[in-house]
């Protein structure tokens, strides 16, 4: 079966994680589990990963931290508002909302927030201006009609409140990742390169091999990306909380942006939310979402991502196949190799032989391209051309197997290491041959190493699998 290149996250929740469900999910296309700690306690959590760890050892998990956030706090019935209303809002976050008071969890509201301020709302349902400040409530106008109800979401575009950017309850699922080994955590809101490297430290300090991905879903971390970029392993566009953050029609220009970033710096990207969102309760996706998927690949993504489609929606197997479906076909139609200068990350030789190995295996219509590799770095850089055709990644790490499931056109599997690249190469093709994967007569783009492991890609070999494998001395 023709396998997509494009490749999905897709978030479960711990009460639809049924190990049968995650099999039906992984043999249709789901490459990354997605925990959205937003809705799940530790325990919840641990659940999912124990099923999703039954269903395959290349199953890649990662877990979202729910970041700095400010809410509502509960109310017996909801305000509401009518146009033009005055609601006073006060940061008191043991009290509950009452009257026209409306209390929200940061207590520095009053004081940090300056008038002509917008209050957004549950997504940005509802919008409140501040008139002015009153010493501990802000005095704000309803811009819309609506009920505010407690516990929703409350964006201040363009204000950088002080809360701390990993709070107590992302420390316990940072500490939940590195106890399960997982292999990601997408961390919310970084708004720079000091957001990451807190992560950082935790991780180091415990030795733990945990990828950050950094969720850019601000202006501030829009504005800083390429020092953000200096310390995640990738980025997720978090669209949701992007688009009431940033006016909405700059949106696709910036996805556009943080893509061409992450390739340039050869780092995997998520195009996130909404993708396929009127599937969480019809069958069948609008024309606009298969156009936002295509648009997304067309721009060269690596991974796109499902969330209330799969975590709570009526048609999470119907999602993933949509979603699994259209890249397959976006992909044919897409340019065969993706353009892109070289761009010397650690070693000049191997990233000019990587550019040379995809435009062979392009140009050639080789069957695939086949690379070992300790950290996955050759391979991550092998897929920012893009190519039409897929990398084989033989691993000597099992992490790393996981780490490429988020990188467009990878499919990795674990080897134990070998002496010398021609066992690489022969008992690589071999177990293609064994698993049926390719014929002996398909045409194998190699590039390896005869260095040792830390030096790079040294060479590129082209010839069929049966050559490959049976390469003897010239007669
Ligand atoms: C988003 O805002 O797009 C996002 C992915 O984050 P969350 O689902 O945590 O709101």
């Amino acid at each position: 079966m023709e396998k997509k290149k494009t490749k999905i996250v897709a978030t479960i929740s711990d009460r639809n994680c049924d190990v049968p469900f995650l099999e039906k999910l992984f043999q249709s296309g789901m490459d990354v589990v997605r925990m959205n700690t937003a809705h799940q306690s530790i325990e919840d959590s641990r659940r999912v990963i124990g099923n999703a760890r039954q269903v395959s050892d290349r199953l890649a998990l990662l877990i979202d931290t729910k970041g700095p956030e400010i809410r509502t706090n509960s109310t017996e019935t909801g305000l509401e508002v009518k146009t033009g209303d005055l609601v006073y809002v006060k940061g008191a976050p043991d009290v509950s909302s009452y009257d026209n008071v409306i209390c929200l969890s940061y207590r520095g509201i009053a004081e940090e927030i300056p008038a002509g301020s917008r209050l957004l709302i549950d997504d940005g349902d509802i919008e409140l201006v501040v008139k002015s400040r009153d010493n501990d409530f802000l005095i704000c106008e309803a811009r819309n009609p609506g009920i505010i109800l407690g516990r929703k979401s409350v964006n201040i575009p363009g204000i950088e409140v002080k809360l701390p950017s990993l709070t107590d309850r992302d420390k316990e699922f940072v500490q939940l990742a590195i106890d399960e080994d997982i292999d990601f955590i997408a961390h919310s809101f970084v708004r720079n390169k000091e957001d990451v490297i807190q992560i950082q430290e935790i991780l180091d300090k415990h030795s733990s091999k945990v990828k950050i991905i950094a969720k850019i879903e601000n202006q501030a971390g829009v504005d800083h990306i390429d020092e953000i970029l200096d310390h995640a392993y990738g980025v997720m566009v978090a669209r949701g909380d992007l688009a009431i953050e940033i006016p909405y029609a700059k949106i696709p220009g910036i996805q556009k942006m943080l893509i061409d970033k992450c390739i340039q710096r050869r780092k995997p990207v998520i195009i996130a939310t909404q993708m396929l969102h009127s599937m969480i309760n019809n069958p069948r996706p609008t024309r606009a979402e298969v156009s936002d998927i295509a648009n997304a690949i067309y721009s060269h993504t690596d991974a796109i991502m499902l969330s209330g489609e799969t975590a709570y929606g009526k048609y999470p197997l119907e999602s993933l196949k949509t979603m699994a479906n259209v890249a397959l076909e976006v992909e044919k139609t897409k340019e065969s190799i993706h353009d892109i200068p070289v761009e010397v990350i650690n070693n000049e030789i191997s990233a000019f032989l990587i550019k040379a190995a995809v435009e062979a295996a392009v140009n050639l219509s080789a069957r695939a391209i086949l690379a070992d590799s300790m950290s996955g770095r050759t391979i991550r850089s092998l897929a920012a051309y893009r190519g039409n055709r897929m990398i084989w990644a033989k691993c000597y790490d099992r992490r790393v197997v996981r780490e490429l499931m988020l990188s467009y056109g990878v499919r990795a599997n674990y080897m134990k290491p070998t002496e010398t690249s021609h066992d690489f190469v022969r008992l690589a093709g071999d177990s293609l041959l064994h698993d049926g994967v390719i014929d002996k007569l398909d045409l194998l783009v190699v590039i390896a190493g005869n260095f040792g492991h830390n030096t790079g890609a040294s060479y590129i070999e082209i010839g069929t699998v049966e050559n490959l494998i049976n390469k003897t001395v010239r007669a």
